[in-house]
Formats: structure tokens, C-alpha cells, sequence
């Protein structure tokens, strides 16, 4: 049966490389890549996708709302729900912009995604609704998804686990690999912990297991007669990102680079610290600061859809956010936290200082 091969590009660094990495090390992998355009990108996005457009040898646009007379699918969809403005709680523009869009696009075929979750990153990827769709993570130590350790390592599956380690264990560690595979799931040995303790004793031999014991069920990876990504026990940190990047010509999404402002003497770095659209609500003050200082035209734009009393940010609207005294004080806590950042770890990047804790799992359709 067909297995398609698909990797969304978000605009963001850790897909763009994942993409780089993968075209080069697999160079033989038919990867369908792809991209769901808001319509409401920077200029520095779209500037970074068109030149990974030129490297990979071209990325299949998907556009959510095609054919409607809104200038934007964002304002579609925005004029549809009556101008309720999406925010971390009702989180509908990925739903409908993005995610909807690629599970039309890949329809009903067994279809296995890749991720570009980095190996320090302690997140859980997105796992489709669609059971024809997989996630694979090639960045982390273990590319398996949640889903799959606990299909894998259920205790119901447990003497085929062992049966697999069995045949495929070397006999310098077999005592104890074996030990450990034939532990059941407890509340003390979860799913997280067996899988972990397996991938410090041989990540190689854990991923033909897991590969094995997919094979007759209907995961995509299980339809396929080998997958090489078994073999490939790599795992790609933030550095390893800017290295691909800057090596490949590619080059770094330009809305990373920081952007230095004064306040009473002191002075202090903006940037973006990842993709989306140019008014995400995820974005921290000193990010909105940068896009109205950097951005005009677009800062006017988001404020437009500050309308009926919705508001981007909770309880500060654009217009109060850009009062002098308001921004004068955003940049100084911006300062503060850098010059902390700064004595902390002497080679901080500014996005370490920025980088958020509200992503969560749909992060990967717009961040990555
Ligand atoms: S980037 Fe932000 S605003 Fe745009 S779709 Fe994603 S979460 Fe929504």
C-alpha cells in the first residue's frame, strides 16, 4: 500500500532545517513538503520559505477558505465567528487555517508526518485525530510518538516486546536489555520511563522493535518494508538548528535577528522569537513592541481587528500597549530579563530570553 511522506513547513527554524537535514541525509525519502498559508505572515516568513522553496525543489501550498472574497482566510474565518478573536483558549485559527487543511490534504492515506521537535525540547508533538496519520520526530532520541510508545509497550503487547528483543539483542547486552523489556507498566514504571530506560540501553535496537511490532497493525510505519530512520540515532539541539541553517545558504529567519533599543542609557535587543502570523496572540509584550516599531503597517493592521471588545492580549488592548509610558516600561523589563539571562548563561541567545511556555501540542502547525 501507498505511505505518503509529508512535513509542514511553518516558517519557523526547526521545521526549515528538519526539512534541510532530512532532503540530504535521505535523499532517496519521496517527502511531500508543504506549507498552509494564513495570508498574515511577516515578509521575513514568506522570504524564508520561498528560498527553502528553491533547496527542496518546491513546497505545496495549502490555503484554507480558497475562493472566499475575504482578502485573508484568517478574516474568513474571523468574519464567520463573528469577529471573536482566537486566543490560547479557543484556539480556532489552527484548527481551521492549518490543521483542517492538512488532514484534507492528506485525505485518507497512510500518511507519516515528520516533526521537528529538537532533542531539547520536553514536549509531546501533536498526534493526529486521524489514525492514517503518524508523527515521526527525526530531531528527538526517541522519534516515536505518544501513541505509539503506548500501543508498543502496553503490557497487553508485552511477550511480543520481549519476543522481538529476543531476536534482535545482541548477546553483550541481552541480560540486561531483557530484563528491562519484560517489566510491566506499573504506575512507577509508566510508558515514559520504560521507553526512556530502553532507548539508554540501545536506541538502534529499540527502534527495529518498536518498527517490528508495528508491522500488521494499521500505523503507516507499519505498512512500510523498511524505514531508515530506525537506524539514525542523531538528536539535534538548538545549535545543531542555526548550524543546518547557515550551512545549507538557507539562512535564519530574519525576524530572529535582534534588533537593539535604548531606554535612559541602557540598551537592549527585540526580535521575533518564532513564526506565525504577524498578530499571534502567543507573542510577549516586548514582541508586539518590536512589531510596532518594526512593523507599523502591521501593528495598524492587527489593531483594526480589535474590535466589539475583543482584544488581542488580556485586559491591554494595541492601542493602550503603545502608550510611551507603556512601552518605556516594556523595554525595561525586556532589559531587566535579559541582563539576568545574560548573567545566567554568557552565550544566551535573545530567543532563549523570549521563548515562551504557553506553546502546546498544536505548536508544531505554526512554531516549528
Ligand atoms: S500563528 Fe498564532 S494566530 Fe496564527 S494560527 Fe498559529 S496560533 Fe493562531
Amino acid at each position: 500500500m501507498e505511505v505518503r511522506h509529508i512535513l509542514g513547513i511553518s516558517g519557523g527554524k526547526d521545521s526549515a532545517a528538519l526539512a534541510i537535514y532530512l532532503k540530504n541525509k535521505y535523499p532517496h525519502m519521496n517527502i511531500v513538503y508543504y506549507n498552509s498559508d494564513t495570508g498574515c505572515e511577516l515578509a521575513e516568513t514568506d522570504l524564508l520559505i520561498s528560498r527553502l522553496e528553491t533547496y527542496l525543489g518546491g513546497i505545496t501550498k495549502l490555503r484554507a477558505a480558497e475562493g472566499s472574497p475575504e482578502p485573508t482566510p484568517f478574516e474568513h474565518f474571523l468574519k464567520a465567528s463573528g469577529n471573536y478573536l482566537p486566543s490560547p483558549q479557543a484556539r480556532w485559527c489552527t484548527q481551521k487555517m492549518k490543521l483542517a487543511e492538512m488532514e484534507r490534504f492528506v485525505g485518507d492515506i497512510p500518511t507519516i508526518s515528520y516533526v521537528g521537535i529538537r532533542g531539547d525540547e520536553d514536549r509531546e508533538g501533536y498526534v493526529s485525530t486521524k489514525s492514517n496519520i503518524q508523527s515521526i520526530f527525526p530531531f528527538r532520541k526517541n522519534i516515536w510518538s505518544i501513541d505509539v510508545i503506548h500501543k508498543v509497550l502496553h503490557n497487553d503487547n508485552l511477550s511480543k516486546l520481549v519476543e522481538l528483543y529476543k531476536l534482535y539483542t545482541p548477546e553483550s547486552i541481552a541480560d540486561k536489555v531483557l530484563e528491562v523489556a519484560a517489566m510491566p507498566i506499573t504506575k512507577d514504571f509508566f510508558y515514559g520511563k520504560k521507553a526512556n530506560a530502553l532507548l539508554d540501553l540501545d536506541v538502534k535496537l529499540f527502534n527495529k522493535v518498536v518498527f517490528e511490532s508495528l508491522k500488521g497493525t494499521d500505523c503507516p510505519i507499519g505498512m512500510l518494508d523498511e524505514f531508515p530512520l530506525i537506524d539514525n540515532d542523531d538528536v539535534l539541539v538548538k545549535a545543531d538548528i542555526f548550524r543546518i541553517l547557515e550551512e545549507s545558504g538557507v539562512g535564519v529567519p530574519a525576524y530572529y535577528n535582534p534588533v537593539p533599543f535604548e531606554v535612559d542609557g541602557k540598551i537592549g535587543y527585540y526580535s521575533r522569537s518564532r513564526s506565525g502570523c504577524y498578530f499571534c496572540f502567543f507573542q510577549q509584550k516586548i514582541e508586539w513592541i518590536w512589531l510596532y516599531e518594526q512593523h507599523p503597517d502591521l501593528y495598524a493592521k492587527a489593531m483594526e481587528f480589535e474590535k466589539d471588545g475583543y482584544t488581542w492580549n488580556q485586559n491591554e488592548s494595541l492601542a493602550d500597549l503603545i502608550k510611551p509610558e507603556r512601552v518605556r516600561q516594556i523595554k525595561l523589563d525586556a532589559i531587566k530579563k535579559q541582563e539576568a539571562a545574560r548573567t545566567k548563561e554568557q552565550n544566551c541567545k535573545l530567543i532563549d530570553t523570549l521563548g515562551s511556555s504557553e506553546e502546546d501540542a498544536f505548536c508544531a502547525s505554526c512554531f516549528i
